[in-house]
């Protein structure tokens, strides 16, 4: 397409911030997971900087032509020295995680929004219970080699496969624990061997870290089984971050429309980063879609209220949100809202970004 017909194709419409990478190494991890690393193709990387436990949400192109967005856990660490790294497994009949496991090769390019999510440590001292199951081990390997790098605390990781054949990272998670035989200990359970691990097997093994900070990443039985585990043992819920692995349903990297001032809505105050604004707000408008279509810069990234990278803060008034995967009861508690859920759902409302 010439250039003047692209400015035209995307006239009254606000592009998201798609971040292109090169793909400098394919590391086939399992028979079914790869790892690729990745380089940012704009000098500027700093819209890649990013926390241990955040993804990327990479842009998949499809044979119509359009594309599909899918996140990827980042698997590497932002304190030692190695380059930025997701590792993907293939879904059975999934599209995006077999279309990168067959077509990933070096020198091609990807475009990524901005890393994101909240699966990510408060404190690297602190002490910390690992679960992983599968492909749930990528952010986790990243959050244990940083909190080693960084912290000082101690962490236990058990870690849910098939079999030995099926465990991605195992010779680089076998090299950590010897490295840090005093700080890290990987317990592998391999189903074949013991069966799914049950809620009272969990409690009983976690029972020894009820005061580590948790994170849980893997299948949902999984993740259930060990999350009552915990709960059983006394940890706080507050203790517990989950990260769940699924599909986005729509393109996060489609266009949103431009949005002209609109007559009728709410009367919305906007502290844009310390910048006051004033706007109306059309009641079936959501506040993402409100502010990129009037060209605001706002930070975001699924655009379905599972990663959390919208949030805000309501300071006067009410929103209501249509569907919120991410916040807990105390962040609503503390007026916490995700940009791209929210109505207005009072006359008059302050949002503090
Ligand atoms: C925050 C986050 C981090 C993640 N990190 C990782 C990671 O580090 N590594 C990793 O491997 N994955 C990760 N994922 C999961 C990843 O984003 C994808 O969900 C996963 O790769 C599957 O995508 P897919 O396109 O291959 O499968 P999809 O095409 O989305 O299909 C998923 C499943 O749904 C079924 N399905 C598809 N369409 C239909 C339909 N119409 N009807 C019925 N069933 C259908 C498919 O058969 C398949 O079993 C992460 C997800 C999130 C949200």
């Amino acid at each position: 397409m010439l250039k003047t017909d692209l400015a035209g194709a995307t006239a009254g419409l606000t592009l998201p911030r798609a971040i292109p990478l090169e793909v400098t190494r394919v590391v086939r991890e399992t028979a079914d997971a790869v790892s690729l690393v990745l380089l940012p193709a704009d000098p500027d990387a700093s819209a890649l900087n990013y926390h241990p436990g955040q993804f990327l949400t990479l842009r998949i192109p499809r044979a119509d032509g359009g594309a599909v967005g899918r996140c990827y856990s980042i698997s590497s660490s932002p304190f030692v020295r190695e380059a930025l790294q997701v590792t993907v497994k293939r879904t059975r009949d999934g599209y995006g995680s077999n279309w990168l496991c067959d077509n990933a090769r070096v020198g091609q390019r990807l475009d990524t929004l901005a890393p994101a999510g909240r699966f990510v440590p408060d404190d690297l001292d602190a002490d910390l219970l690992l679960i992983a199951g599968g492909s749930g081990v990528t952010p986790m390997r990243s959050i244990m080699t940083s909190a080693l790098a960084k912290g000082r605390g101690r962490i236990t990781l058990i870690y849910v496969n098939r079999d030995d054949a099926s465990v991605i990272f195992a010779a680089k998670l076998a090299r950590l624990a010897r490295a840090h035989p005093e700080r890290l200990r990987v317990i592998h359970w391999l189903t074949s061997r013991r069966g799914k691990p049950t809620t009272t097997c969990l409690q009983t093994l976690t029972a020894p870290y009820r005061t580590y900070s948790a994170f849980i990443c893997g299948p949902a039985g999984l993740m259930a089984a060990a999350s009552e585990a915990l709960a059983a043992n006394g940890m706080p819920p507050e203790h517990i971050a989950l990260e769940t692995f699924t599909s986005l349903a729509g393109d996060p990297f489609a266009a949103v429309p431009t949005l002209p001032e609109a007559a009728d809505g709410a009367h919305l105050e906007l502290d844009h980063y310390g910048e006051t604004r004033r706007l109306t707000w059309p009641g079936d408008t959501v506040l993402l879609d409100l502010l990129l279509g009037r060209g605001l810069e706002v930070a975001y990234s699924c655009r379905e209220g599972s990663c959390g990278t919208c949030i805000c803060v309501v300071e006067r008034g009410k929103v209501r949100m249509l569907r919120n995967y991410v916040l807990s009861a105390a962040d609503l508690a503390r007026g916490y809202v995700l940009a791209c859920q929210s109505l207005p759902d009072a006359a008059d409302c302050k949002v503090v970004f």
